[in-house]
């Protein structure tokens, strides 16, 4: 196994499942302490503040991790406007914590159809009016940026809809096809590079998703890591289109240089 001097580390499925633990992987995370290496988990939950993710991973999990170590669909977005869309009005499809982000980050928030640029993710509390006009916007030509396309959430109620199906919901309003930050997209990978200013050849993503984690890492040109303690499956390894670099049964088989 190759030396790397950072790491990318998915949330749901890689390091926890749910409310259940994951103790090769907590163990994991606290050699990585003990190594001081460079980690930051990369995940596209748009609902949460870093801070909120942070407690999350200290109360729930024993991991004590810093807001530096953590890295959101929504932090890779404000750091693609930032270089490219600076002091334009944005229009926010979203909860509180995307509200709250997109203010902190220097951007003035807008609530008509003038908007330069549409930002959505999760918002639970959206109404036709919210939708309506975030449509209008992109119909008048505002940019269309996304935090991430999951298009299920898995929740105690059953599978809901998620972020994603309110992006196909204004894709078919509007005409206009969005650009997503999240994972499988490589934008949140390249974002994530850059804050641990470390080159894509540095790097290994761990994730339990091939279709989201593993494709981001491989359209990044950074190596990947499958855990099989989530969603993909060990049947499925053989009839994956391009391999991740390794695949393990969990993080304890992995064997730091
Ligand atoms: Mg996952």
């Amino acid at each position: 196994m190759k030396k790397y001097k950072g790491y990318l580390i998915d949330l749901d499925g890689t390091t926890y499942y749910g409310t259940r633990r994951i103790p090769s992987a907590e163990a994991f995370i606290h050699r990585l302490n003990q190594r001081n290496d460079a980690y930051v988990f990369l995940t596209n939950n748009a609902t949460r503040i870093p801070q909120e993710i942070v407690n999350h991973l200290k109360n729930d999990y024993d991991l004590p991790v810093s807001q530096e170590n953590v890295y959101s669909s929504t932090e890779a977005l404000l750091s693609y406007m930032k270089e490219n869309f600076r002091d334009k009005n944005i229009f926010v499809v979203g909860e509180r914590a995307l509200h709250h982000q997109v203010k902190q980050a220097g951007f003035r928030i807008v609530n008509d159809a003038q908007a330069d640029v549409v930002v959505q993710g999760l918002n639970r509390q959206t109404n036709y009016e919210e939708l309506a006009t975030a449509a209008m916007a992109i119909r008048n030509g505002a940019a269309f940026l996304v935090t991430n396309a999951d298009q299920t959430i898995p929740t105690e109620k059953g599978i809901m809809p998620s972020s994603g199906a309110i992006t196909a919901f204004l894709e078919v309003a509007s005409g206009k096809q969005a650009l997503v930050a999240g994972k499988p997209n490589p934008l949140i990978v390249e974002a994530a590079l850059k804050k641990l200013k470390l080159s894509a050849n540095e790097v290994l993503l761990i994730g339990d998703k091939y279709e989201t984690d593993i494709l981001a890492g491989l359209k990044a040109g950074v190596d990947t890591l499958l855990v099989l303690t989530g969603v993909t499956q060990a049947e499925e390894v053989a009839q994956l289109p391009t391999p991740p670099t390794y695949v393990l049964n969990d993080l304890s088989e992995w064997e730091f240089n």
